[in-house]
């Protein structure tokens, strides 16, 4: 079995496992399909190239992270959106999520707050010729307000509290994928969804492990090298 078909099987099985938290026993056919048409091994380093396939996080430089294929997988599920929808990511990082979220909506535009990353995955997605997504390095606390409002936001690092911002900018009916809790502690993924008539409620899904959602202008204090 080649190393990609090895993840997706991977993927396949954690999704079974863990059912009973996440609400299905499968991921939707356009998200695997997804996870399966977009190189993971182009979005990570030269040295962590023979790693690329395997279901777990790998680092990307500056102290961030490429996230597990299994979460990647699990979050874009969750948005529950579709191929028309318009859709913010805060932490760029390595392309990747952006990647595979570009292959199952129409638009993506994501925020990354290490001006090298944002540099960095902008090449690699040009490179690969994803060209629905745009990346814009800035504090993503704040989204990315002249394009809201978004069918669905996913952020790929975890924050203290939900932004406020982030919810103002999704449509009634929209969800917002998060891991809320403690940098380097414990955290939930979170789903908060805003109804038709605007109300918001949330839902935990399951404890995860995320490097922290910072502020621009102190995020080189919050991270061990
Ligand atoms: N989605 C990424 C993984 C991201 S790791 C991938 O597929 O590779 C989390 C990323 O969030 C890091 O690159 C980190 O720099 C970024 N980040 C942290 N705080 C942020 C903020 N306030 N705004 C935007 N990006 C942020």
């Amino acid at each position: 079995m080649s190393n990609q078909l090895q993840m997706i099987s991977d993927i396949e099985r954690e999704v079974a496992y863990t059912q009973h938290m996440i609400g299905r026993s499968a991921l939707s056919g356009a998200v695997m399909q997804a996870i399966r048409e977009v190189p993971r091994e182009a979005f990570v380093p030269a040295a962590e190239r023979r790693f690329a396939y395997d279901n777990g996080p790998l680092p990307i430089g500056c102290g961030q992270t490429i996230s597990q294929p299994y979460i990647v997988a699990l979050m874009t599920d969750l948005l529950e959106v579709g191929e028309d929808a318009v859709v913010l990511e805060v932490g760029t990082g390595s392309g990747y999520q952006a990647a595979v979220l570009s292959r199952v909506v129409k638009r993506v535009y994501s925020v990354e707050v290490i001006e090298t990353l944002s540099l960095q995955a902008t090449e690699t997605l040009q490179k690969l010729a994803y060209e629905n997504v745009s990346c814009r390095h800035a504090d993503g606390y704040h989204g990315w307000p002249e394009h809201a409002p978004y069918d669905g936001i996913l952020v790929t690092a975890a924050a203290v509290d939900v932004p406020a911002p982030l919810v103002d900018q999704l449509k009634p009916g929209a969800r917002l994928v998060i891991p809320v809790g403690q940098p380097y502690g414990y955290q939930d993924l979170i789903v908060v969804e805003k109804s038709q008539t605007g109300e918001v409620s949330e839902k935990t899904i399951l404890g995860v492990a995320f490097v922290p959602l910072t502020r621009s202008n102190n995020h080189f204090s919050q991270y061990p090298e």
